[in-house]
């Protein structure tokens, strides 16, 4: 197929009468398909059923250090947890809190202790001062944003390019601005365009000089083992290099097993340097007697250690890899050639992200619901849920089956050509 920019009006119009029919016909067929959020399917979720026995009735329930998983205590985790995600995270385990199920709570739970109390080496809690602003790297995750916008924090859409967000235009904004608290990163197979930081991006967010000395990296590595294929990205340890760069204490780093084992029913985690690490246990403890240890040590028993955890994920990706081909082959039959749209392919993660002409995104997203297909709200991925050009939209190819797949991703193809066309012929 040409591209559609040297089609002739009448060559469009025709084009548009032809995508219109198939249009109507998949629409006739009252179709339900749901691709607007990452959640694992059934097959994968079955992979850690084996899990809910891991800690027999007849079992020990005690942790390494005797104590009973059962009772009160042991804020941070169990030591056997701390060492089993410290390895997966590369950091020490005195480097790690080992928390409740969801890493976006911790997330929260960061930030509004930063409004309330201030980070380590803040002179006064965030909300005391007159204005606060985040760094957001867009496309990138809703949830993340929406914190901001519920702590008021003004957000700054800072752009993404192949091997992170744009170092350029973060260290200019930085230097310049103290009222710049932190940034927003998801450094491994990024939601949504699956893009990992270069080494070259980290040791620059490392060493940058920030106008505020209290400046924070959320390092969410949601995605740090998630691979689909046999030659992971690498990424360099963000903790070391800020270590290195003298600013141990700028980075928090969050992760969880909600899409290794179950999702909302996993492990979470906080890892930081030693001093950060203290700081915040002090705060924790008054928050929390201890988190749920059984789910740990279900957790520790399930995997054993990190080389059991890396087994299982590639049984994860053996699931949902053909679900991600699917998309790409589909894009790639129905879209390419035709200068209409540009698309992600990731080596891991969870997402496929999907780049239409500008001013395209919403109207695409929009017929493709009409059509039984919903997908993320078309700018979810931007702060405020506002996308400036209009044109990205996240695939979330894990939870339908293939088959369901194809379906919906035909009618998203369908739909971006339609509003493509309508595009260049100025109706809508
Ligand atoms: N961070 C990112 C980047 C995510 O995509 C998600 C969704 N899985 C989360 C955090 C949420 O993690 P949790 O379930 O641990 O709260």
């Amino acid at each position: 197929m040409n591209d559609f920019q040297s089609l002739t009006e009448t060559e469009l119009h025709e084009l548009n009468l032809n995508l219109q029919t198939k249009y109507e016909a998949f629409k006739s067929q009252n179709l339900k398909l749901d691709m607007s959020r990452g959640k694992p399917c059934v097959e994968q979720l079955d992979l850690s059923r084996g899990m809910l026995d891991s800690v027999k009735a007849e079992d020990s329930f005690k942790s390494e250090d005797g104590a009973d998983t059962r009772n009160y205590g042991g804020l941070d985790g169990i030591p056997e947890a701390k060492k089993l995600f410290a390895e997966m995270l590369e950091v020490s385990a005195k480097e790690i809190i080992i928390g409740g199920s969801s890493s976006l709570t911790m997330m929260h739970d960061t930030l509004s202790r930063a409004m309330l109390h201030g980070v380590k080496g803040s002179e006064k809690p965030w909300s005391k001062l007159p204005v606060v602003k985040f760094l957001c790297p867009s496309p990138g995750y809703d949830r993340h944003f929406a914190i901001c916008e519920l702590f008021n924090m003004e957000m700054i859409l800072i752009d993404m390019k192949h091997d992170g967000p744009d170092m350029d235009q973060i260290e200019r904004l930085v230097a310049a601005d103290n009222s710049i608290k932190g940034i927003w990163c998801v450094p491994k197979y990024s939601n949504p365009e699956g893009v990992t930081y270069s080494d070259e991006v980290v040791d620059r967010l490392a060493k940058m000089s920030c106008g505020a000395a209290d400046f924070t990296i959320i390092w969410d590595d949601a995605y740090c083992v998630h691979h689909l294929t046999d030659t992971p990205d690498p990424l360099k340890n963000i903790l070391e290099a800020c270590k290195a760069a003298g600013h141990p204490n700028r980075v928090l780093m969050f992760s969880s097993t909600s899409k290794i084992s179950f999702a909302g029913a996993g492990v979470a985690m906080l890892a930081a340097s030693e001093d950060n690490i203290t700081f915040i246990k002090k705060q924790l403890s008054v928050q929390t007697i201890g988190p749920d240890k059984i789910n740990q040590l279900r957790h520790v028993r399930f995997y054993k250690d990190l080389a059991g955890l890396n087994t299982h994920m590639v049984k994860q990706a053996a699931i949902i890899k053909p679900k991600f081909d699917t998309v790409l082959r589909i894009l790639d039959s129905e879209l390419s050639g035709k200068k209409i749209a540009t698309w992600s392919k990731p080596n891991g993660g969870y997402f496929i992200s999907l780049n239409t002409l500008e001013g395209c995104a919403a109207a695409v997203v929009k017929m493709a619901a009409e059509a039984g297909v919903t997908l993320t709200n078309a700018g979810a991925t931007y702060p405020y849920g506002k996308d400036p050009q209009d044109r990205n939209i996240r695939i979330a190819p894990t939870f339908p089956t293939v088959a369901e797949m194809e379906k919906a991703i035909e009618i998203l193809c369908l739909c971006v050509q339609i509003i493509s066309v309508r595009k260049f012929l100025k109706v809508n």
